[in-house]
């Protein structure tokens, strides 16, 4: 029977709305609370990811370290309760130089990441000093912080795999990855054995009478109908502006398409074990003398300028899964969200290149490159990278969004948050960073031409 009316009704069955749901019905007993989708759950952005999480974040302030070290001993829960059905690691992200300049920017940026209550930042400066890897598989009894080696006889022993004249690395220790999908439909099942049902609809209006929520209005296969409800939560990833219209607010975000790629690694340059691994430099793509000059005198040849920073990768899957992800975001620009996604067509072949500079190893894919998988999604995200929870400006109606490039790491946090407000129990002290009305404070606004690093990867 289809509900006619519910406690509180969820619009978005990505990563963000399941959370909400399983953290209002699981963990904080609301017995009727409906998603509403129209798409099959977590299949628009939230199966695009590269599934990592890490709580290395930037400030200003500690509100997103706090905010994300919550979600992950959040996450940590659900996997150890759950027998880890969705494999979380803690490999962590090693970020690489070549770069002198960057060497004493890695232990500036370890020190602040301990102050912001990262963890504690280890020192390696000497072949003999104990930096101690991280296991492959499991999460208990890892290290936090980070551990920045300068030393580059203990880097070639540990990742000799990397560009002999990497001169420092910083391996950010509370991080990982897991499957997003299986966390997903985990938290969705748990929900589901609450009470929370899933509905197949697009939300077309949300009713209101007295500026308070009192229904919402979908359109399903057996016609048009409203849910009478007093709560209804938005979390309609990229097409949250639209949603938020229908509230008659106008929401401060905006999408960027982002892309990965998966290619089989037959040859073994990336080890099966090795951490999210990021190079920090500026890469200029590697080519042939031959192939230089064709690109010169073509339309391609802004391809023999530097790319910027940050070309990325992971091996992925268990057992003789041979997949590697890279991923690149190298022309990130605000944009209309539009489905089906298309991609830059050299996009496979732009991230294998720089990420040869790092793992010179696969270089010997670029004389034939190897069959590449292009997805991606987009990141919603707001001008400062901080997401959006708790109320909107009509009683009754909250916001979980804006979860940018990180929504799978900070899913339970954001949503053990939300439902904070939506059952009008005590905030934890970072709430503030995340509400709406932030941008009604102008000294906040003033502060985002000096942001600085907005975290986004
Ligand atoms: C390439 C890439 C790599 C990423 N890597 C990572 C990573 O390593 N770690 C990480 O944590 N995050 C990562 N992310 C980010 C993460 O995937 C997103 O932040 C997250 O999936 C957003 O979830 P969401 O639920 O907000 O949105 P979505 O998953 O897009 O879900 C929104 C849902 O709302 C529904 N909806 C919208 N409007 C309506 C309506 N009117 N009626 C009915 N239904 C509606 C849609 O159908 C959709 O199912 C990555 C993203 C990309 C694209």
């Amino acid at each position: 029977m289809d509900p006619r009316s519910a406690d509180v009704v969820v619009c978005g069955a990505g990563i963000a709305g399941i959370a909400a749901a399983y953290h209002l019905a699981v963990r904080r007993g609301l017995t009727d609370v409906v998603i509403v989708d129209e798409r099959p759950p977590l299949s628009l952005t939230s199966d695009k990811s590269t599934e990592c999480y890490r709580n290395w974040w930037p400030g200003p302030g500690d509100d997103m370290v706090a905010l994300m070290n919550r979600s992950i001993d959040l996450l940590e829960e659900l996997a150890r309760e759950s027998g880890n059905v969705f494999r979380m690691n803690r490999r962590g992200y090693l970020f690489a130089t070549a770069d002198p300049a960057l060497v004493p920017r890695f232990v500036a940026r370890a020190n602040d990441g301990a102050a912001l209550g990262s963890g504690p930042l280890r020192l390696h400066d000497h072949a003999g000093s104990d930096y101690r890897p991280a296991p492959a598989d499991g999460f208990e009894g890892e290290p936090t912080g980070s551990d920045v080696i300068t030393d580059r006889a203990l880097i070639r022993r540990h990742f000799g795999w990397l560009a002999d004249d990497t001169l420092a690395l910083l391996h950010a220790r509370r991080c990982g990855w897991f499957s997003g999908q299986q966390l997903g439909m985990y938290m969705l099942e748990r929900a589901r054995a609450k009470g929370v049902r899933l509905l197949e609809g697009h939300v077309a209006g949300v009713e209101t009478a007295g500026g308070r929520v009192t229904g919402v209005r979908l359109e399903t296969a057996g016609g048009t109908r409203t849910i009478a409800t007093p709560r209804f939560v938005a979390a309609a990833g990229p097409l949250m502006k639209s949603v938020g219209r229908l509230l008659g607010v106008e929401l401060p975000l905006f999408c960027e398409r982002h892309a990965k790629v998966a290619f089989n690694d037959t040859l073994g340059a990336m080890p099966r074990s090795a951490p999210m691994t990021i190079w920090t430099d500026r890469v200029r793509l590697p080519w042939s003398d031959d192939e230089r000059a064709e690109l010169a005198g073509s339309e391609h040849k802004h391809l023999l300028e530097p790319f910027p920073a940050g070309v990325h990768g992971r091996p992925e899957g268990g057992g003789d899964s041979p997949v590697v992800l890279l991923i690149w975001t190298y022309d990130a620009e605000p944009m209309e969200p539009r489905f089906p996604l298309e991609f830059d067509p050299y996009y496979g072949e732009i991230a294998l290149r720089g990420m040869s500079r790092m793992v010179p190893r696969l270089a010997q894919y670029l004389s034939r490159l190897p069959r590449t998988f292009v997805d991606g999604g987009y990141y919603t995200r707001t001008r400062e990278n901080r997401f959006l929870a708790g109320p909107l400006p009509v009683e009754g109606a909250f916001i979980l969004g804006a979860l940018s490039g990180y929504g799978l790491m900070s899913s339970n946090g954001a949503a053990d948050l939300l439902a904070d407000h939506v059952t009008g129990r005590p905030l934890p002290r970072y709430a503030p960073a995340f509400r709406l009305e932030r941008y009604d404070d102008p000294a906040y606004v003033k502060s985002l031409d000096a942001w600085g690093d907005d975290g986004q990867l």
